[in-house]
């Protein structure tokens, strides 16, 4: 998720350096390990990039300085997917002869194949980005005659994947062309004079509120002051209706939702969509690598410790073997005299950074001759400058200090690499593992439709839960690490005392503290555990417990038993209960979302806490 900014003018007062260096700012939190801008002025292109956050880069390189008389500029900031947040690897990227660039935003799936024909054709490569083979694609149409037009939509047809991108050419001062599939792109105008295209409104907001929203497989041609939709699939020009926004920037920025956690988890669909593109081969690397090894561990902190508890217990479903998993702060204490080489560990990161992950790994790494698998949110980050492999997760950037999006993804790629190792063993039903693998690919849906029609009711459980100050969030087998993690965020944003635990567990101790109205929250898909769960539930409610249950749509036992039920719109089959971590957890997230305005506190912005822990 990058983000993307251009402009073309056709007025002399206004300065296109600074503007362009504003507008790229503005989208810094779509991405931030890189940043360039390319202008084109007297038939030549001039290109500033490097590696950094952008006030860096404008401090070394001087980025919003390009030449006078540019009426035309493009500019990106980086979420690096392919290759890692290099200079080289920065966008724009150009074509063998610096007259086209291309900034992007997506990932073009067939990248390799199209590199190795291009370069077989004498196209010559500065970067390992996909996003690369579209300047050199663009190239190839205008040297066979065609004109800039026809060459970015021929080039267009040959790629597979998504992407929001910007394209300019020296011989064409007088236009910039963009497209979008999958990925945003907006349109700015201010008529008559000036031209804008960014992946997000804010960019221009100061500029212009005038805008169009381009949608997916439509390409259009930015002049100054005017712009043309065509659409790629029939050919034809389009009318697009031009709308006036109304927000202010900071409402912009988060997409006119109020708080950037709230927004990450409205993307948690997309996503998990961009997510579950990962390629086979990928999946396949880590599944084999799984399958022959002998010990597995799996290590993480905070949010990730408990998506890698709901990986766990999928991955040892389909792969038969026993993973232990172990908070990464405790790695090395634990395996100091256990630790057997050719053991395999799964490390998981949302940012790569978290210094007891990457120490753990470190250690391991010096330490015996073992396997690391990475799974992170971060290309280029430091853990995965220890791992042997690396998955990264498409959550995209995510700015509220709290995990939400990229929890569910990180469950998600744990599940997508255990479906590949049940392919592998065949122990399961191909007929079944088909239910599986479309079951997943049905997570987004469901959180879609849950998303769509029940937020007053979660408002509203909130609201009669305003006095409780303690909480249990209890559940049994693979619901313990959705428990764990619901109840992490309540404590993250909302500062409610909560344990996070194993239903069958609380008897033991924790049930003493239960009084008559204290909140308990089941969280209970209809899976193995369910019938011992309805004892557990009696139990508590027994002591006067309020129960709050998350079941599936179909429920009626445990939504019977329960004060207050969340209703999560799925089918309540073996397929579907496994994936219950990912399709379950918005719901939580959400309740301490609105726990934590209802105690006026900043959900994005937890007291104590930072977004990647790199102290001890
Ligand atoms: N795939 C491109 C790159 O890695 C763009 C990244 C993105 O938009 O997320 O450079």
């Amino acid at each position: 998720m990058c983000g993307i900014f251009g402009i073309i003018t056709n007025q002399d007062t206004i300065s296109v350096g600074n503007i362009v260096f504003e507008g790229i700012k503005r989208l810094e939190y779509r991405g931030y390990d890189s940043c360039g801008i390319v202008s084109l002025s007297n038939s030549k292109l001039y290109l500033k990039k490097d590696s950094g956050k952008i006030d860096e880069i404008q401090r070394k390189i001087n980025l919003a300085e390009i030449p006078n008389n540019s009426k035309l500029a493009l500019a990106h900031t980086r979420w690096a997917t392919h290759g890692a947040p290099t200079k080289i690897n920065s966008h724009p990227h150009l074509d063998c002869h610096n007259k086209i660039a291309v900034v992007h935003n997506g990932i073009i799936e067939n990248f390799l194949e199209l590199r190795k024909e291009l370069t077989q054709n004498g196209h010559i490569f500065r970067s390992e980005t996909d996003t690369e083979v579209i300047p050199h694609l663009i190239e190839s149409q205008m040297k066979k005659g065609l004109n800039f037009k026809d060459s970015v939509i021929e080039s267009l047809k040959l790629l597979k994947g998504a992407y929001g991108l910007a394209v300019c050419q020296v011989d064409n001062p007088n236009s910039i062309i963009v497209a979008r599939k999958e990925s945003p792109l907006v349109i700015g105008i201010d008529e008559g004079k000036t031209t804008y295209c960014a992946s997000d409104i804010p960019a221009f907001l100061p500029l212009t509120k005038k805008c169009y929203i381009m949608d997916d497989d439509e390409l259009a041609i930015l002049k100054a002051g005017e712009v043309e939709f065509i659409n790629l699939l029939t050919n034809e020009k389009v009318k697009k209706e031009l709308r006036t926004i109304e927000w202010s920037i900071d409402a912009a920025e988060k997409g006119g939702y109020e708080h950037f956690m709230l927004k990450e988890i409205y993307e948690e669909p997309t996503a998990i969509r961009r997510t579950l593109k990962i390629s086979k081969e990928q999946l396949k690397i880590f599944a084999n690598i799984l399958w022959s090894a002998e010990n597995i561990y799996i290590t993480a902190a905070g949010t990730s410790f408990y998506a890698s508890l709901a990986g766990k217990f999928i991955l040892t479903k389909f792969l038969g073997k026993y993973i232990q998993a172990i908070e990464c702060s405790e790695f090395q204490t634990q395996l100091t005299n256990s630790l057997k080489k050719d053991s395999v560990i799964i490390a998981v990161s949302q940012s790569g950074e978290t210094i007891d992950t990457v120490e753990a790994i470190r250690w391991a790494r010096s330490y015996k001759d073992v396997k690391i698998l990475t799974i992170t949110n971060v290309v280029g980050s430091t853990l995965t400058r220890y791992s042997d492999n690396v998955i990264v997760t498409q959550a995209g950037p995510e700015i509220g200090v709290a995990a939400t999006k990229t929890y569910s993804t990180q469950v998600l790629t744990l599940a997508l690499v255990a479906l590949e190792i049940a392919k592998l063993r065949k122990v399961e039903l191909e007929s079944d593992i088909v239910k599986y693998e479309r079951a997943l690919r049905s997570t987004p849906q469901i959180i879609e439709n849950f998303l769509k029609n029940n937020i007053d009711l979660i408002k509203g459980i909130v609201d009669t839960l305003d006095k409780s100050a303690q909480f249990f969030f209890l559940a049994r087998g693979i619901s313990i690490a959705t428990a764990k993690e619901g109840g992490l965020k309540l404590k993250e944003v909302a500062c409610r005392f909560i344990e996070g635990y194993s239903a069958a567990h609380a008897k033991h101790g924790p049930i003493s503290l239960v009084r008559a109205g204290f909140p308990i929250i089941f969280i209970a898909p209809p899976d193995e555990t369910y019938q011992r769960l309805i004892g557990n539930v009696m139990e508590f409610k027994a002591r006067g417990g309020k129960i709050i249950s998350l079941v599936v749509e179909s429920d009626n036992v445990i939504a019977e038993l329960s004060d207050l039920t969340i209703k999560i719109p799925q089918p309540g089959d073996k397929y579907h209960n496994i994936f219950s971590p990912i399709t379950f957890i918005p719901a939580l997230q959400l309740l301490a979302y609105y726990a934590s305005l209802l105690h006026g506190l900043d959900p994005d912005k937890p007291l104590n806490l930072s977004k990647t822990v790199t102290v001890h």
